[in-house]
């Protein structure tokens, strides 16, 4: 059996009025059962999209995808609303950054978990109600049995995080997307929350894909990485391979914002400097070429008029002109030392 999900090939476009957005441009990984792949890119650099887009939960309307996105033996990208609904909660489930939005402010958090519960395991209100409370003494939350009858806003966002998380799991889902899970959070409730997520994948062997926009959250929690830039893939390898020695010059700027919770990895703070390519009109050649400070050494114009392939086929791969040499001999005397 090949990997447990595999993505060949997406595109996802938007019809805007100001044009067509190319939200994801011809993306491809692979999720391994019970492992952890961290997506990586400042906003608007299509993470969120691509993943939006193995849920169905885009709009069919103004939106054109093609690709494949196989999980386990099902394609969804041609999949009918019916099989998306049904997967959506029971095998793929996701949680958001402000647990606010996916959760009702109207009703208990034990009738939501329960309803999710009941709806994808024809459950008894009883049998939902115990593991309602189950699920919430599993991700942390202090007197279960009486808080199940609170509402969201007696919670405070790290704890809401928490019922989010039970809610995602009750059902015990293949798949989850967690998109940046812990970015409205202070770093002690994060680095909770990451812990927690970690504990509960070896549990369930959930497997995850981690949308952020901080390495350091990557290296804390993931397996394997995926930086993307303007809706492309531009280097991907396991994290150790990729924040060891980041190949590409944008990882080498994203590296910015590492130092919070890694230890092993000391860098400075470094915005990548220049701002964000536009995916409606997105540059062309390497679509990192405006902001890149490395592109002479590349000589003719290369940079600035050829698309540069992810390399080699498989492994720590990255999609820059510059030789390997060039890119570890810049990396280890000149980023590292920054
Ligand atoms: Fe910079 Fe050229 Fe490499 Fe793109 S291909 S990252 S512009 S050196
Ligand atoms: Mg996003």
């Amino acid at each position: 059996p090949g990997p447990f999900l595999s993505v060949r090939d997406l595109s996802v476009q938007f019809s805007t009025e100001d044009g067509v957005v190319h939200a994801v441009d011809d993306l491809s990984f692979d999720l391994e059962k019970g492992t952890t792949l961290g997506i990586v890119g400042e906003s608007g650099s299509g993470k969120s999209v691509s993943n939006l887009s193995i849920l169905g939960l885009h709009d069919p309307s103004y939106t054109t995808i093609s690709g494949e996105i196989w999980l386990e033996d099902r394609e969804l990208v041609g999949a009918d609303r019916r099989t998306m609904e049904k997967l959506r909660g029971d095998k793929v489930a996701m949680i958001f950054q402000d647990p606010l939005t996916s959760l009702s402010p109207y009703h208990s958090i034990g009738r939501q978990i329960s309803e999710v519960y009941r709806k994808h395991k024809g459950a008894s209100k009883a049998e939902a109600r115990a593991r309602a409370i189950e699920m919430l003494e599993r991700v942390g939350i202090p007197h279960a049995k009486t808080r199940v009858d609170d509402y969201p806003h007696q919670f405070s966002g790290g704890m809401r995080q928490r019922v989010m998380i039970a809610m995602s799991l009750v059902c015990d889902p293949d798949l989850l997307i967690a998109d940046e899970p812990t970015t409205a959070l202070d770093v002690t409730v994060q680095a909770q929350i990451l812990d927690l997520l970690k504990d509960l994948q070896q549990d369930f062997g959930t497997s995850i894909i981690l949308i952020t926009h901080d390495l350091g959250v990557v290296a804390k929690t993931a397996h394997n990485v995926l930086v993307m830039y303007a809706g492309r893939a531009i280097e991907q390898g396991s994290v150790q391979q990729v924040l060891r020695e980041p190949h590409h010059p944008y990882t080498w700027g994203l590296l910015g914002s590492m130092p919070k919770l890694t230890s092993n990895v000391d860098l400075p703070l470094l915005p990548v400097r220049g701002t964000p390519p536009s995916l409606l009109n997105p540059p062309s050649g390497c679509p990192f070429h405006p902001r890149c400070d490395y592109r002479e050494l590349v000589g003719s114009d290369l940079c600035a008029t050829e698309r540069p392939e992810l390399s080699p086929a498989e492994g720590h791969r990255d999609a820059c002109y510059l030789t390997l040499a060039q890119k570890r001999e810049i990396f280890n005397g000149k980023i590292k030392e920054r």
